[in-house]
């Protein structure tokens, strides 16, 4: 057998990270008992009408092994089971409330199933059975949370986008030198596109809550400091700090993301990265911020990653 290994290496032993996607639909309700109506109709808005309402959740499981001497990390009949088993098969078509003890809230260490409270909670459930490096759980294609065991940090991506133009092109430099070096992007008249941004936050699950921080809030800065000024706008002659800077997509993930840091911070929260599309082919993505239990993602802090 060993010599079998030995000339069929078959990647044995090297390290390899898998993912795995599960689906599921099930509804839940944000009120607490411990609040009034009002109370709770104030911090979750229409999440509280009973007797609630679904989602289609959608969950990646990402895991890191070494492989076997068939070339997998895991065999992912097994993988598929474990999630049906421990996930799945418990959450599918029911009310999230209902479910787990974890979501009981006439405990006091009940908490809200959000959705960062749910990815947290998918862990637990999950670690001891597969080898968990992170997980991704999308309440809807514009919202999802990330999860990697730490405690109660974890990550909440809201997704939206606006409409502009603009052109690449320095004042300070003539035409024919812009058209060098931006391309087509520098002709005269501009042009546009319709960008998609992601907006990733980190911060501590509140226990009862089961919240990072209050989305609607998240919704309304990003509304109004973000999507409400820039959409459908010419850039470079509405927005006054491109008036002097090129924007590029870089260049605009960065004026977002200086835009809504301090504001999301007064929300309780932090902004972790900005990504930008322009389009399918063409991305930026900004680290605004590291976490201090991301020592290893320190040298990415205020870079930029661009995406061709
Ligand atoms: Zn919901
Ligand atoms: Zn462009």
């Amino acid at each position: 057998m060993k010599e079998i290994t030995s000339k069929f290496p078959h990647g044995e032993g090297r390290s390899c990270v898998i993912t795995r996607r599960a689906c599921f639909s099930a509804s839940h309700l944000y009120k607490l008992p411990e609040l009034s109506d009002d109370d709770n109709s104030a911090l979750f808005g229409p999440c509280s009408i009973a007797p609630g309402h679904g989602h289609n959740y959608e969950l990646i499981v990402t895991m890191e092994g070494e492989l076997n001497q068939y070339g997998m990390v895991l065999n992912l009949s097994e993988v598929k089971q474990a999630i049906k088993n421990e996930i799945t098969s418990q959450l599918d078509f029911r009310f999230l409330n209902e479910t787990w003890p974890e979501f009981d809230l006439s405990k006091t260490e009940g908490c809200l199933p959000t959705t960062e409270s749910l990815v947290r909670v998918i862990w637990e459930r999950l670690k001891s059975h597969l080898p968990l490096k992170s997980l991704r759980l999308y309440e809807n294609p514009k919202l999802w949370a990330d999860y990697q065991g730490n405690a109660m940090d974890a990550y909440l991506t809201v997704q939206t986008h606006f409409s502009a133009a603009h052109r690449l092109a320095r004042e300070d430099l003539p035409q024919n030198e812009n058209e060098k070096i931006f391309g087509k992007c520098a002709r005269p008249n501009g042009h546009g596109h319709n960008y998609i941004i992601d907006i990733t936050v980190t911060g501590k699950i509140n226990p009862r809550t089961g919240m990072l921080c209050d989305l609607s809030a998240l919704n309304s800065l990003i509304n109004d400091l973000v999507v409400e000024p820039f959409d459908h706008t010419f850039l470079n002659k509405d927005i006054p700090y491109f008036a002097n800077c090129v924007p590029t997509a870089e260049n605009i993930a960065l004026h977002i993301s200086d835009k809504l840091t301090n504001p999301i911070k007064a929300i309780g929260a932090n902004l972790y990265k900005i990504k930008l599309q322009e389009s399918p082919n063409n991305a930026a993505e900004v680290y605004a911020q590291v976490p201090e239990s991301q020592t290893d993602a320190k040298d990415s802090k205020n870079q930029i990653s661009f995406i061709r």
